[in-house]
């Protein structure tokens, strides 16, 4: 119950919908729904992905921009060329808090839309794993992660406030991705440099 009140308050009262640079994007048009990612090799990319994303307003969720945004991130994560398992909005120049994460914890490991998520609690345990950025082309580094995390999200479809418990390597994916709405990178764990992925 706290929770929804929460979630209502965090969405209200903002009064503020996407801007017109978040709108050029958003609409901006190739051949393809794919946007282009900020890459971290880039000067001007490189401050935008280390900006600190705002929420998502109930106005935004009701214009045609969130739809398009939403659609076009998809297309983005899953683009053959440059396959991900997550990607955050602020990687194709949107600073909201946005992210779709792919659910490697469901069946036909489907990629889901969440709005406005945070982590709420993590769990002592860790894990070690290997992780790359679409953001960081060619690079990949051992990251130590929680092994299971709580969340609160807008649920990027129905709009429902949401709590959940998810574990293993899809939770690894989700703190990757909320740490891009603080414009925070794997890298930033590193102790040395990021290691070159061969072939690329
Ligand atoms: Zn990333």
């Amino acid at each position: 119950m706290t929770f929804f009140l929460t979630a209502f308050v965090a969405l209200s009262g903002m009064g503020q919908s996407f801007t017109d640079v978040e709108r050029d994007l958003i609409y901006s048009r190739d051949s393809t729904d794919i946007m282009r990612v900020l890459s971290v090799y880039d000067e001007a990319d490189s401050l935008l992905l280390r900006k600190v994303s705002a929420d998502v307003t109930v106005e935004m969720l009701q214009a045609p921009e969130y739809e398009v945004l939403t659609r076009r991130l998809l297309a983005t994560v899953s683009n053959p060329d440059d396959r991900g398992v997550g990607i955050a909005a602020p990687q194709v120049g949107v600073s909201r808090r946005i992210v779709a994460v792919q659910r490697f914890d469901k069946e036909g490991k489907p990629f889901e839309i969440f709005v406005n998520p945070e982590i709420t609690s993590r769990s002592e345990e860790t894990r070690l794993g290997r992780e790359g950025c679409m953001s960081i082309p060619g690079k990949r580094g051992e990251v130590e992660r929680a092994e299971e995390i709580t969340l609160r999200y807008i649920d990027g479809k129905t709009f429902e406030p949401r709590e959940e418990t998810v574990k293993g390597f899809t939770a690894v994916i989700f703190q990757h991705e909320i740490d891009h709405l603080y414009g925070k990178l794997y890298i930033d764990y590193l102790t040395s440099a990021p290691e070159e992925i061969s072939g690329r």
